[in-house]
């Protein structure tokens, strides 16, 4: 490669041979065709080698691709390449009077790479990103444009596919009538005392709930609701309303977290917890990311109530949040309904990576699967135990890619073939 190019974070560079940035579909089937192996970078958000496709291979962007944003009010679709960042996304969205169901907590991530690894928001009855997908267009691996729908036998595959089908270049999504929400943050909501009717009452409180904590003591610094306007706020007698607009990292300005104390606003601007006018090009930290049975939920916060004097001197912030049951066969939010444990890191690989290993000890038995564009140390024998679909996964990408063209170590390693 000509250019040193890293991941977001800047703790992976990437090794290929070569970075291209092809401007039309005609250049990415004939560069796809003529590679042996290749991978695509999305907006590079993801913290581990998920995109890495090794030094004898080919880093594909899309980002030179024309930029499509097609809304069909009609049909409440929006056609849209793979490249696009969901905050271009949401604004051209909400322009027609429309909105996505949901976000992640930054707006500037890429559709195509958001879906691929399983990216989700928060709300108890909110599927991960993946589940607004209703086609997929990809070139696979012999330079053919495959399109995949839902109600397709394939489409389980399609869409959090890890970038091992091919270059997902356009993407079908769902809208629905746009609508407004309301954030509202409140403290210091114990853990002592909250079982799991309790737990469900919290997350269920707005259309979208997050939980954070430091660890540095039990319990969570914040709790941040998510209402939509059309819905209720019912009482929220557990924690105290925020006296201060508040940053998810105890510290840090909250001038760059959208708008707080209760004033509505449109969907996009409220349901990322960062504004899209602040754009980090880079930033000084890792995450990881465990999704497990919702069930387990407070069992598995007792379990890392009982490590935070592991856990702390390296966490940033700690945030809980809730995911729907999906059916993307590599979804980590797969066929049952999930609670997400979030931690963002300091950026220092050598001390976080001990700790996530006692982490994933401490969640070993609530059959967590770890996000896949984050960090983890989880066997990935493991990890394969965890998706009942892998199979299903395998014949698929075996079919679109024979000669496992877009399969990298990270990929290989999970396929286990
Ligand atoms: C500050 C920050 C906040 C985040 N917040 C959240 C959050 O709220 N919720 C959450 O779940 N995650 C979150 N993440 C993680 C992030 O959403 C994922 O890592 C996501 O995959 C990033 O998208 P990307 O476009 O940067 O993908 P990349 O990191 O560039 O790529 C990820 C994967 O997608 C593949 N890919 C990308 N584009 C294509 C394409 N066009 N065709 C085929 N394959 C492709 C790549 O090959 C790779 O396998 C956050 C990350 C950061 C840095």
């Amino acid at each position: 490669m000509t250019e040193m190019t890293t991941n977001w974070a800047g703790n992976i560079t990437y090794t290929a041979k070569e970075l291209h940035r092809p401007y039309s579909i005609d250049a990415i089937s004939a560069l796809v065709a003529g590679s042996e192996r290749v991978r695509v970078l999305g907006s590079g958000h993801s913290f581990n080698e998920i995109a890495e496709p090794g030094p004898e291979g080919v880093l594909l962007s899309i980002a030179g691709l024309p930029p499509v944003i097609d809304v069909d009010g009609t049909a409440r679709t929006v056609r849209v390449s793979g490249g696009v960042r969901y905050a271009e996304l949401a604004r051209t969205v909400y322009a027609h009077g429309l909105a996505l169901p949901n976000m992640a907590s930054l707006p500037h991530i890429s559709v195509a790479g958001s879906v691929a690894t399983g990216t989700h928001g928060s709300g108890v009855g909110n599927g991960a990103l993946a589940t607004s997908v209703r086609e997929v267009e990809l070139v696979t691996a012999d330079g053919s444009v495959v399109t995949v729908g839902r109600g397709e036998k394939r489409f389980g595959g399609a869409v959090t596919s890890l970038g091992a089908l091919g270059v997902v270049t356009a993407l079908t999504l769902d809208l629905e009538p746009s609508f407004d929400v309301e954030q509202h943050v409140f403290t210091e909501l114990p853990l002592d005392g909250l079982d799991s009717a309790a737990f469900e009452t919290v997350m269920a409180a707005a259309y979208s709930v997050s939980l954070f904590t430091d660890w540095r003591e039990p319990g969570f610094r914040q709790v941040w609701l998510k209402r939509r306007t059309d819905q209720p706020l019912p009482d929220f007698p557990w924690a105290a309303p925020a006296t201060e607009k508040m940053h998810p990292v105890p510290g840090m300005p909250a001038v760059n977290c959208t708008e707080q104390f209760g004033v509505p606003g449109p969907w996009h601007e409220r349901l990322p917890h960062f504004r899209a006018e602040f754009t980090p090009s880079s930033g000084a930290e890792l995450q990881s990311e465990y999704l497990l049975p919702r069930r387990y939920a407070v069992d598995a916060l007792h379990a890392l109530d009982a490590i935070r004097e592991t856990v702390a001197p390296v966490l940033q912030t700690c945030e809980v949040r809730t995911v729907a049951a999906d059916d993307q066969w590599l979804s980590p939010s797969y066929g049952r309904d999930t609670v997400a444990f979030h931690f963002t890191w300091v950026a220092d690989t050598a001390a976080v990576l001990p700790v996530v290993r006692r982490l994933e000890e401490a969640l070993d038995g609530f059959e967590p699967r770890p996000h896949w564009g984050k960090v983890f140390a989880v066997p990935a024998a493991v990890v394969r135990g965890r998706y009942p679909r892998l199979g299903d996964f395998r014949a698929l990408a075996r079919e679109l890619d024979p000669g496992r063209k877009f399969a990298n170590a990270f990929v290989q390693d999970i396929l286990g073939d």
